[in-house]
């Protein structure tokens, strides 16, 4: 019954109190948004959680993704993307991660990290070979960049490729790859045998003679999208599926850096989402004779949640204003990411906190956008990585190696 009404509980409690979303969005941004809320209410918020609870991917839900016209993101027509302006393309990644965190994570890793590398890195053919089918969805993309043993440290890279003749020969292995084991583009990132760094798409990778994936199962997050571990073994690649536009690892940053804006407003959406639950429920929760909504010390929590989803508001409005400005840079994109995704943490526990026990049911929701947030915490830069990179922005200085 609980979960019944705030599964339902959609516009009237959508938190927006300094009126970023009222007054900053055009028609074409509003009608995207209800599209999105939309269809959380009625594909996503329905079934999530089963998939979630059992750690299976959601693949009904997730291809439907393309009906929303969002694929490709901030990609042009001719290349098969929507070309949504910077604004739109938060509110899709806000939106998503309101209904569900592993949906808008298999969104952002083939969209955003693997499209993206594409659209960014690739050339002309390469473009026109790959980007229409993954526009449609008919064609799943992965990002393979963190390995077991170089994580935060990713720019030394031990996965190594190597020349033979129209070929290039892959070996090292690779750790946490979303969508990996279903992906039919999967990009590798290695340095070759000059040490220069460099990014390779493998087609079809569960039929190339030489990779195992191994499903990472025990997350406590994020659940319902797969992460796997991959071993590369003399994986044979042919020498034009070698990106064509990547001379360092600069140009990796850069799409992780345009990440980062997608996961900073991530973060606001799961924050957003927590904190509208726990608003609902201490409004209709009665305790000695009272809704739990009229003590001082739930209203303290209502507070906190809300100026923090509002602060995380402000933040990804004007990163949108700069990104549409051409003014973003790394400080700018990484203390979005490190504020919103640290506030994400702390208002999904208050959330949870707010519903007492009932906060720790699945069913509910804010079970899941707490642990969600645990992984946003952690990747597309942990904290502490996104925290060093504003620092060097600042002094000029980099404390991280
Ligand atoms: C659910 C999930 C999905 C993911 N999906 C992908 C994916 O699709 N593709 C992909 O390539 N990767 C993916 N990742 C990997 C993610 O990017 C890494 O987990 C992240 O970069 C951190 O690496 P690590 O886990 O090895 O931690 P480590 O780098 O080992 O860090 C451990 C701790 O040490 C700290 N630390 C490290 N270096 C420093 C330093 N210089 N100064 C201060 N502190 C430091 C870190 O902040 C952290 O607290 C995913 C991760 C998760 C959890």
């Amino acid at each position: 019954m609980i979960a019944e009404s705030l599964a339902t509980a959609t516009t009237p409690t959508e938190i927006d109190f300094y009126r970023f979303f009222e007054d900053k969005l055009n028609p074409n941004q509003r009608a995207l948004q209800a599209d999105i809320r939309q269809w959380n209410h009625s594909v996503v918020l329905p079934k999530i959680n089963a998939y979630w609870d059992k750690a299976e991917f959601p693949r009904e839900l997730a291809l439907r993704i393309s009906d929303l016209g969002i694929v490709g993101g901030m990609l042009p027509p001719e290349y098969g993307g929507p070309g949504l302006d910077a604004l739109s393309m938060g509110i899709v990644c806000y939106e998503l991660a309101k209904g569900d965190g592993s949906i808008a994570t298999f969104f952002g890793v083939h969209s955003g990290l693997a499209m993206g590398t594409i659209g960014l890195l690739a050339s002309e053919d390469q473009k026109a070979r790959w980007l229409p089918a993954m526009s449609r969805l008919e064609k799943i993309g992965a990002f393979g960049l963190t390995e077991p043993e170089r994580g935060s440290a990713a720019v030394d890279v031990q996965t190594r490729a190597r020349r033979d003749g129209a070929h290039y020969v892959l070996n090292g292995a690779k750790r946490w790859i979303g969508n990996a084991e279903i992906a039919d583009i999967l990009i590798i990132w290695a340095r070759d045998e000059d040490g220069k760094f460099c990014g390779f798409v493998i087609e079809d990778p569960q039929q190339v003679e030489g990779i195992r994936f191994e499903n990472m199962g025990g997350k406590i997050g994020k659940r319902a999208i797969l992460n796997a571990n991959i071993f590369l073994d003399d994986v044979r690649v042919p020498a034009e599926n070698r990106l064509a536009y990547v001379n360092s690892f600069k140009d990796t940053a850069m799409v992780l850096g345009m990440g980062r804006y997608g996961v900073a407003w991530e973060a606001a959406g799961v924050a957003a989402a927590a904190f509208e639950y726990a608003l609902e429920y201490a409004k209709q929760r009665e305790q000695f004779g009272k809704p739990i909504a009229s003590y001082q010390l739930i209203q303290q929590k209502l507070v906190e949640m809300a100026t923090e989803v509002t602060l995380m508001h402000g933040l990804c409005f004007q990163m949108a204003d700069l990104m549409a400005k051409g003014a973003l840079n790394e400080g700018i994109l990484s203390m979005a990411k490190y504020n919103n995704a640290r506030k994400a943490r702390y208002v999904t526990q208050l959330a949870r906190e707010t519903m007492g026990g009932v906060g720790l049911l699945v069913e509910n929701h804010v079970a899941r956008l707490m642990t969600d947030a645990e992984v946003i915490y952690t990747y597309e830069g942990t904290n502490e990585i996104n925290m060093l990179l504003v620092g060097r922005s600042l002094t000029g200085i980099n404390a991280i190696a």
